[in-house]
């Protein structure tokens, strides 16, 4: 094969790989490669608490969820406009867009909070959710509802802020 086909083949079948019943690594990883940057190479992540309540989630509502968010790099996270202390730095945090689940961002954090999720900001304007599995003060998934919502102005990025 040429160059180009292994290039291909590789990024075919980089992060590839089931972490759950409905969700891929590649759903988690650096977004930096998607859009043509030389960042990380596409590192991926996710921890158990927001997979583990995606995956209810999404069996709950019975709709295909899009992560577009999970992992970040610190490079891609800057230049998206991340928060230098984001959780997506430590694959702790995912960001979860609304679009073709019929809910609101409010409506999809309640659900998500019922799931395990401990910290949500919520982006009413752009329509998703960042979600956190983990207290960062302590953390412990201790469960408690840490809702924030987030002003338009403070828009992060195109398709998914930091959360603070
Ligand atoms: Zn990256
Ligand atoms: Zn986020």
């Amino acid at each position: 094969m040429d160059k180009i086909a292994v290039q291909a083949l590789i990024d075919y079948n980089r992060n590839r790989v089931p972490v759950s019943k409905d969700f891929m690594l590649r759903e988690f990883e650096c977004r930096g490669i998607q859009k043509g940057m030389t960042c990380c190479g596409g590192l991926a992540g996710v921890d158990p608490i927001n997979l583990n309540a995606l995956q209810k989630t999404r069996d709950y509502i019975n709709k295909p969820l899009s992560p577009s968010s999970g992992f970040r790099c610190v490079e891609y996270n800057k230049c998206v406009g991340g928060k230098p202390a984001s959780r997506h730095l430590v694959s702790l945090a995912v960001d979860l867009p609304c679009a073709g689940t019929g809910l609101t961002p409010d409506e999809l954090a309640d659900i998500l909070l019922k799931f395990g999720v401990v910290r949500v900001a919520i982006y009413t304007e752009l329509k998703f959710v960042h979600m956190e599995g983990y207290d960062r003060y302590t953390d412990s998934g201790v469960r408690y509802d840490r809702r924030f919502y987030v002003p338009k102005q403070e828009k992060e990025e195109e398709e998914g802020g930091s959360g603070e």
